[in-house]
């Protein structure tokens, strides 16, 4: 976090936030750093190989993001696309240089149910080298493309463990054509792996006797009312007293970005209410306490502790629902 101060009160300053003087987060404010051409919605069409031709506006987009926490005070973790730390390591730094965690999105952006064990770790070592030697530290959370740890991806965990990974936020406890596991604990858990065990941090849902919502992000933000929103996070910050995990992708800000060709439910899913996006990230950064990932759990009490030699984080014994993998499920 770059501290500025000013020996005249006159002088123009910013002042970061400071942990002493913020309310202890109960919601996580991540987001995946992706091109608006990269993502899921449009890869039946655009695969990696045709990224060059499309121009590029990440960047922009964000700042836009970045502008808005500024203003709010509010830390976050940015998981990043290894292509984007490779093509933009300017925008990375700036990330880290704004207190933000970084944190990891794989490097080229495949759902992890489509490549095998190798290529996944292949994938995951490349990111981890391109976003880790852009910021100069370890990088320890990371998130899926698509939420693409599902019951048959599970071995994918052990992976991340064995790379050094501390943090997960990759399983939606949700049902969904692409991805999900619609019983899985909502609340973050350990998970033990052959490799170690690793933090699973789901994004919030709303739990009904029909299903689990899902309320904090995507789509699912633009589509739905702020009211709804916020009343929704509400119940469950207030009356379960439940951490929260919100998430935002850089595109979902990026009014003007080009219209591509795709099915109907992709362009749906991608363009429905980007208008508004801005305006309502505005009001939720108002509303509720938001912090990084690794702030939020440890002002949790769920037992999860950060040591003060480096970003590592030891894993105590947590008194909480802890889920397990069975050796089968490993690699
Ligand atoms: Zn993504």
């Amino acid at each position: 976090m770059n501290l500025t101060t000013s020996a005249s009160p006159t002088e123009s300053t910013r002042v970061a936030p400071q942990p002493e003087a913020r309310t202890r987060p109960r919601c996580a404010f991540t987001v995946d750093v992706e091109d608006y051409y990269q993502v899921d919605a449009f890869s039946d069409r655009i695969s990696p190989l045709d990224w060059a031709h499309f121009p590029s506006r990440v960047v922009d987009s964000t700042w836009t993001i970045l502008r808005l926490l500024r203003d709010h005070n509010v830390r976050g973790t940015f998981f990043i696309l290894g292509y984007v730390a490779h093509k933009h390591p300017e925008l990375v730094r700036a990330i880290r240089d704004d207190g933000h965690e970084v944190g990891c999105h794989s490097y080229w952006h495949r759902p992890i149910h489509r490549l095998t064990p190798e290529e996944f770790r292949e994938d995951l070592r490349q990111a981890t080298e391109a976003i880790g030697e852009v910021i100069g530290q370890p990088v320890t959370t990371f998130r899926a493309p698509t939420f693409s740890i599902r019951g048959d991806t599970l071995w994918a965990l052990e992976l991340l463990a064995e790379a050094g990974y501390r943090i997960d936020s990759s399983i939606f406890p949700v049902r969904h054509d692409k991805y999900g596991i619609p019983d899985a604990d909502p609340l973050p858990h350990v998970r033990e792996t052959a490799a170690g065990a690793i933090w699973e941090f789901p994004p919030t849902v709303y739990r009904t006797s029909l299903g689990n919502v899902p309320i904090a992000g995507g789509g699912y933000f633009r589509l739905l009312p702020f009211a709804a929103t916020r009343w929704m996070m509400s119940r469950v910050h207030l009356a379960d007293r439940r951490p929260l995990m919100f998430y935002i992708h850089p595109w979902e800000v990026d009014v003007d970005q080009p219209r591509l060709r795709g099915r109907w439910k992709s362009r749906f899913r991608h363009y429905q209410n980007l208008r508004t996006t801005a305006r309502k990230l505005d009001l939720l950064l108002n509303t509720f306490s938001f912090g990084t990932m690794t702030e939020v759990l440890e002002a949790s009490g769920m037992g999860y502790e950060t040591t003060s030699a480096d970003s590592s984080i030891a894993i105590a014994a947590p008194h909480m629902s802890v889920g397990t993998i069975s050796p089968a499920e490993c690699l």
